[in-house]
């Protein structure tokens, strides 16, 4: 039933997003992969996808730290790919400083890219879903959208705030035939992860297994990396039709992190 639908994740040339974007693709979606980084890079990666999963792949670079711009991004996409069917706002960065001390430019940043485009995004594309009579929208948000860490803080506020939106959304849409919930993963292993290990060790002085256990894992109960894998493969449920009555969710894929 997902053969033809169309999906725009934000954020999908890394990470998370990228293997959402493969998975989609691999069920005959066809999909807007979109991020920033090198152009050609992203390009081979476009390519490639159309190549091996037999869809339409395009690629868009908006900068969603101008809010305005994830409007843009869901307008380009209708028109470029013939609507929009899914939406998973999945772009996000991070910062990490004490409060006193938190660049009030990095902590507005954050807000644009995580919450801020969300909305946008969201706002630009119910009018389509809603025309459809059948949406998703998937916000990859966190386990630190329910819990918090310290030096955090705009992190943590943005994540809770994706999770108010879910919530929020999906009250509006519940009778429309378009779901939002939000998937809240605790540590995965992505390029931005695996930096902070060897970063990490250098600080600490410890060897990357210490540090993966002690220090990156040390909230995550089964002590192992979430792989970006299981998180596409929820993302893929979510879109499904048994999958219909699940909105409004906030659903945790943390290792135990948030039963503590
Ligand atoms: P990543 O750094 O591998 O990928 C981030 C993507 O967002 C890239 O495609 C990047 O180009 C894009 N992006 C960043 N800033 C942007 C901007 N201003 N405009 C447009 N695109 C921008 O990150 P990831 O680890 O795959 O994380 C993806 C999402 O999952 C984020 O929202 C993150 O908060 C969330 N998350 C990650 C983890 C984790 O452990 N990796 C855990 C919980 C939640």
């Amino acid at each position: 039933m997902l053969r033809g639908k169309t999906a725009l994740v934000t954020g999908s040339t890394s990470g998370i997003g990228w293997a959402v974007a493969q998975a989609f693709a691999q069920q005959g979606m066809n999909v807007m992969l979109h991020g920033l980084g090198d152009p050609d890079a992203n390009e081979a990666l476009r390519a490639r996808l159309e190549r091996e999963a037999e869809v339409r792949v395009k690629l868009h670079s908006a900068n969603l730290a101008e809010p305005a711009e994830a409007e843009r991004l869901v307008i380009d996409t209708a028109s470029q790919l013939g609507g929009i069917d899914i939406l998973v706002n999945n772009a996000g960065i991070q910062f990490v400083a004490a409060v006193e001390e938190f660049p009030p430019e990095r902590w507005t940043e954050i807000q644009n890219v995580v919450l801020n485009a969300s909305f946008r995004a969201t706002r630009a594309a119910v009018p389509e879903m809603r025309r459809r009579g059948w949406g998703r929208i998937l916000n990859i948000a966190s386990a630190h959208g329910v819990v918090a860490s310290p030096f955090k803080s705009a992190y943590v506020a943005a994540k809770h705030a994706q999770v108010g939106l879910t919530k929020s959304v999906a009250l509006e849409l519940a009778e429309t035939g378009i779901t939002c919930n939000a998937i809240c993963p605790g540590y995965v292993r992505t390029p931005l992860v695996e930096n902070q290990i060897d970063a990490q060790a250098k600080v600490h002085g410890l060897s990357r297994e210490r540090v993966v256990r002690d220090v990156i894992l040390a909230a995550q109960p089964t002590k192992r990396f979430i792989e970006v894998e299981e998180v596409a493969a929820l993302a893929v449920f979510l879109c499904g039709d048994m999958a219909r009555s699940i909105t409004g969710a906030a659903i945790a894929m943390d290792g135990g992190w948030t039963a503590r």
